[in-house]
């Protein structure tokens, strides 16, 4: 299968061109043609898959071929609302990249910042407007949006929106956009309260679904290091001191987790910004360019922060913390490995997170190798205390907003010596690992090389 078998109009195959992209994703596969056709969409895909082509693309198509010569001002005429900035940031790039030549103009807006740039570009108008709930129902209020002329809405990542407590915005939202309109709907995960609400915002929908597993969990090489907790900073400095090079994304359960991540790394000389809801919206932006140029080659988020993180290439992602989600593994492994990539997800289990990984195991269908040939083997003995307990914990993003405010202060480089760009150019491959079962997980010695392929 081809873009051009999809039907796709020439600007936008000579920016998929542009782009390198040869074959469609399967979601771009199997959705583009039923967008284009006019209908609903319901799908269970999560970021990583190559989703926001798969609804971008159909919706510039549309947009080009309903071009009208009106004079005036451009009228809002689709809608993407998705929760977090970085998200819409990354989906306001993709319309643009996407679309350069077919002369549909887009912007994106999100809240945690001053709102004049946004209601300037407002003004201008736009045919597509990418927005977190927050600031665009103010700016409804405010009387800088109208949505009346919306003729595609998009809801994106569901499930974190409800996460987040977005729930109550979105219906306000919903209710604001004109019945007949063409209605795409993505979530990663269907829980019922999700289910309930596509329903209300979908006519008869055609389904998509891509398996998590079939995506990223299979493409990207997993392994774990059983580590007491306390010896986590030096695993971590261990690994980035010997074997894990190019671009790494650590992933912390806690803002403050990350903070102490990057003073640690620090202390052994290694930079690393973090990127995480205490931060500033600039210094988090700026963190993310960083991290995208290669200035900084570690970067420590959240997982609320890393939902827009789009790094072409990203060699590692080390789970410093388990998460306690199953579902949130798999969305975090998924930052490497993307579309037609490679990736290395390492994860650092303790005593008390090992229900996780079981969970984790149970959830992807396989077992994660154990790499015993490291120096902070942990030999998994835990006696559990209330106040180590975890197992009350919910996860970060259930309490309410998204994390407002940004981006570590960015730092460069490795230690000194080694660059992300070096060893990224040099093909970035870990070196081998012994891996065996030290509990019911038995694998034979082990090499990560992560390709670009
Ligand atoms: P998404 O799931 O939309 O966040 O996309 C994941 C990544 O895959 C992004 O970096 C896209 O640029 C990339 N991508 C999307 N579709 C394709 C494709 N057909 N071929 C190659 N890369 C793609």
């Amino acid at each position: 299968m081809t873009f051009e078998n999809l039907g796709l109009i020439e600007p936008i195959l000579k920016a998929l061109e542009a782009e390198g992209y040869k074959y469609p994703t399967p979601i771009q596969e199997q959705s583009i043609p039923i967008l284009l056709k006019g209908k609903d969409l319901l799908g269970c895909a999560q970021t990583g898959t190559g989703k926001t082509a798969a609804f971008a693309i159909p919706i510039l198509q549309h947009l080009y071929k309903n071009k009208t010569s009106d004079k005036g001002r451009r009228k809002i005429k689709a809608l993407v609302v998705t929760p977090t900035r970085e998200l819409a940031i990354q989906i306001g790039e993709s319309f643009t990249t996407y679309g350069k030549f077919t002369g549909i103009k887009n912007t994106v807006i999100f809240g945690g910042v001053k709102q004049l740039t946004q209601t300037q570009a407002l003004q201008r108008g736009v045919d597509v407007l990418v927005a977190t709930p927050g600031r665009l129902l103010d700016l409804i209020d405010q009387g800088y949006i109208s949505l009346r002329d919306v003729e595609y809405s998009v809801l994106d990542e569901a499930d974190h929106m409800l996460d987040m407590g977005f729930i109550h915005d979105i219906k306000k939202i919903i209710a604001k956009l004109p019945s007949k309109r063409q209605s795409l709907f993505f979530s990663a995960t269907m829980p019922t309260e999700i289910i309930a609400l596509s329903s209300k915002i979908l006519g008869n929908p055609e389904k998509v679904t891509i398996n998590p597993e079939q995506t990223t969990a299979e493409k990207v090489e997993q392994a774990v290091y059983f580590v007491s907790k306390g010896n986590k900073p030096k695993l971590l400095t261990h690994l980035l001191q010997t074997e894990v090079f190019g671009s790494v994304l650590v992933f912390s359960r806690t803002k403050h987790g990350a903070d102490r991540i990057v003073k640690l790394l620090g202390k052994a000389n290694i930079k690393a910004a973090a990127i995480h809801g205490n931060k500033s919206q600039a210094s988090r932006q700026r963190a993310l360019e960083n991290f995208k140029n290669g200035e900084v080659s570690i970067l420590i988020a959240t997982d609320i922060a890393a939902r827009g993180i789009d790094v072409e290439e990203l060699s590692y992602v080390i789970n410093y913390d388990l998460p306690n989600i199953s579902e949130t593994y798999i969305h975090r492994i998924g930052r490497t490995g993307r579309a037609s990539l490679s990736g290395v997800a390492l994860s650092f289990c303790d005593g008390e997170e090992r229900p996780y990984l079981k969970d984790i195991q149970k959830l992807i269908g396989k077992e994660v190798p154990v790499i015993t040939d490291q120096p902070y083997e942990d030999d998994g003995t835990f006696i559990p205390s209330k106040k180590n307990s975890r197992s009350q914990q919910r996860p970060q993003s259930r309490s309410g907003r998204p994390e407002r405010s940004g981006g570590g202060r960015s730092s460069s480089g490795r230690n000194a010596g080694s660059s992300r760009n070096k060893s990224s150019a040099s093909g970035r491959s870990a070196r081998g690992h012994r891996s065996t079962g030290s509990t019911s997980q038995s694998k034979p010695r082990r090499s990560f090389s992560k390709k670009s392929n």
